[in-house]
């Protein structure tokens, strides 16, 4: 059977409501049952009093005059008392005058009683009352009352009010049937509400208001909530489209990215942020021969070089341990066991918050770019020998030219004629220049020799070494050479000194007509000294500021500006030796600045040391 908390909340409200109304009014009836019993008796009691008053005071003469018929005839009017049983009329020696008796009741008049009283016994109320003329008792009056009127009262009022029980709660049950209905009608609609809600997952929907009262409020906050949640899920389903489009797209581009790097001539690689590599193309499975399984993880490092290996590991380590871009010359072994040389590269792709997602990395076959680079450190090798060797040698004919072209200047000068004296000219000119061109080239193939180890030098006494040997050209122009504070840098002395006099006696030579002003500046740059020459001469146009550091290369052949063209070659070389680099900013007109750094450093001009010795 279903339990009373299992019913519906309308018939739940009729229940209630007809048991509240029904217990009211049975507790109502019963109230009005008992209380019209109480009052009833003593309405009799009054109403029986009364009358025996009026009788015994109307019975006084027939009881003067011992007149029984009177008497009889007075007794006789309470017929009219259906339920007067029985009344005696006494003499005051206690025997009977008078006396009625209902006709259905048993006759007889019970033993006089001597006081006045009022008395329920059994089913009776008995009223006994003395008959008093002129203050004397003459007599006594018994009135014997039935009280059958008191149940008969109680079943009246019983069916009375079991009648208006059933009819009240008839009508109770209607009104409550639709009260009831008026309550329940705005739950069974916010459960029906919630039901399509569960069922359809459709958080439009909404519950209808009928009222302004609590039910009202619960719908409100319902349908609140629901918006609430429509809202949310609108966002979460916008969110997850969003995912699934980021998802799809990440998908295409994966699928491009193994497009292209399949149809790449370049061996392409991926790694893991841990950097275990999990993808090669095609190509790199060609290149070496073996799968894919083989060389997975770090399964590749089976074909790199026995040379390249622990440096490549590292290498690879520390790219991967900081996230800095790998760059990386190696040789791989082929399918066919031939070692060719690769250049790696390999990036990092980070996600949006920053963190490492990915490596992807390259690795180009350089093999012949390395052989030919190779075959040329070669040549060059060979040709700055015979440069050198040919300078070299060239110093002592060249010399030869001068000296003897002096003699005959002084021993024979009265034998030539005008013409042969300027021929003669043009020879120590010739001479001259050549002598010149042998010592800077001289100088350019020692620039790029770093010779043993460098220790620090101080940068001002560089620069005052360079100063003096430009004593000549400084005194000519009235050059004025200031300089800020300088630091010890990690340069051959020479070669500092070899860079500042060129740069200075550019300065000087390519002045303007006025007085030359040059600066000399020093700056901490990183790991680097920024060195500075800055003067006010003619400057450069901007489109030569390249390729003035060429060899040979010069903007000015006239007179005006004699020179060799390597002056700037020399420094460049000397510069890129240690690890440094040079440039030039100018504007035409307005003076020239030659930066060019120097490592604070040794770890730089080692490398470089090493890197010439070898050459
Ligand atoms: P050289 O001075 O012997 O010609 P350099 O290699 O020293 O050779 O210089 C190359 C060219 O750069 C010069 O011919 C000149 O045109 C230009 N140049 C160098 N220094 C300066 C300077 N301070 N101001 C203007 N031009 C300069």
């Amino acid at each position: 059977m279903q339990s009373f908390h299992d019913i519906p909340i309308k018939r739940k409200l009729v229940i209630i409501m007809m048991l509240t109304t029904t217990t009211a009014l049975l507790l109502a009836g019963i109230g009005i049952v008992v209380s019209d019993s109480v009052l009833f008796r003593q309405y009799l009691q009054r109403d029986l009093s009364a009358l025996s008053r009026i009788v015994a005071e109307n019975s006084t003469a027939a009881l003067a005059f011992n007149d029984p018929q009177t008497a009889t005839e007075t007794l006789a009017a309470l017929r009219a008392k259906p339920h007067l049983v029985n009344a005696c009329i006494y003499r005051p020696d206690g025997t009977i005058l008078a006396r009625y008796s209902r006709p259905d009741a048993p006759s007889g008049c019970p033993p006089m009683r001597v006081q006045d009283e009022l008395q329920f016994a059994g089913n009776d109320l008995t009223v006994s009352r003395a008959i008093v003329l002129s203050g004397r008792r003459i007599g006594t009056l018994t009135l014997d009352y039935d009280l059958d009127e008191i149940p008969e009262r109680m079943r009246l009022y019983s069916a009375t009010v079991l009648g208006v029980l059933l009819f009240s709660s008839l009508v109770a049950f209607l009104i409550s049937a639709k009260l009831g209905g008026v309550i329940a009608a705005p739950v069974s609609q916010l459960v029906r509400a919630t039901t399509a809600v569960s069922e359809t997952n459709d958080y439009s929907i909404r519950a209808q208001k009928f009222s302004g009262d609590e039910f009202g409020v619960l719908v409100d906050r319902f349908n609140e909530m629901l918006a609430g949640i429509q809202t949310r899920d609108k966002h979460l389903r916008t969110a997850l489209q969003d995912r699934e489009e980021a998802l799809r797209d990440a998908e295409k581009a994966h699928e491009r990215f193994r497009f292209m790097a399949e149809s790449m001539p370049q061996k392409i690689f991926t790694a893991t942020p841990s950097g275990d590599v999990d993808y090669f193309n095609r190509q790199w499975l060609e290149f070496c021969g073996l799968t894919f399984e083989e060389i997975k993880n770090w399964g590749w490092i089976q074909f790199v070089h026995p040379d390249d290996v622990e440096e490549n590991i590292r290498s690879w380590r520390r790219s991967v341990e900081t996230g800095e871009p790998f760059l990386f010359q190696h040789r791989f072994r082929r399918a066919d066991g031939e070692y060719r040389w690769h250049l790696s590269r390999a990036h990092a792709m980070r996600d949006t918050a920053g963190n490492i997602s990915m490596w992807i990395g390259s690795n180009t076959d350089i093999h012949e770019q390395k052989e030919k680079e190779e075959e040329l450190r070669r040549a060059n090798d060979d040709l700055q020998q015979f440069a050198y060797s040919a300078s070299h040698d060239l110093q002592e004919p060249i010399r030869d030219v001068a000296v003897y072209s002096e003699i005959i200047a002084k021993r024979y000068d009265d034998r030539l004629d005008a013409d042969g004296r300027q021929f003669l000219g043009f020879l120590k000119e010739g001479g001259r220049l050549l002598a010149t061109l042998i010592n800077d080239l001289l100088a350019y193939t020692r620039a790029g020799v770093v010779e043993g180890t460098v220790s620090t030098t101080d940068t001002s006494v560089a620069l005052e070494h360079a100063l003096s040997s430009l004593a000549e050209a400084i005194r000519e122009s009235d050059a004025v050479v200031t300089h800020g504070p300088l630091p010890h840098v990690y340069i051959g002395d020479a070669h500092l000194q070899l860079v500042f006099q060129n740069l200075i006696s550019n300065a000087i030579k390519y002045r303007k007509e006025e007085r030359p002003q040059i600066h000399v500046s020093a700056a901490a740059q990183g790991a680097d000294i920024l060195f500075s020459v800055q003067d006010n001469g003619i400057g450069i146009d901007p489109q030569y500021k390249e390729k003035i550091f060429g060899v040979f290369k010069r903007l000015h052949r006239d007179q005006k500006y004699s020179g060799t063209g390597i002056g700037l070659a020399i420094c460049q070389r000397v510069v890129e030796r240690y690890g440094g680099r040079i440039w030039v900013e100018s504007t035409p007109g307005k003076g020239a600045t030659f930066f060019f750094t120097v490592p604070r450093h040794t770890t730089k001009i080692r490398s470089a040391t090493v890197e010439s010795s070898a050459s």
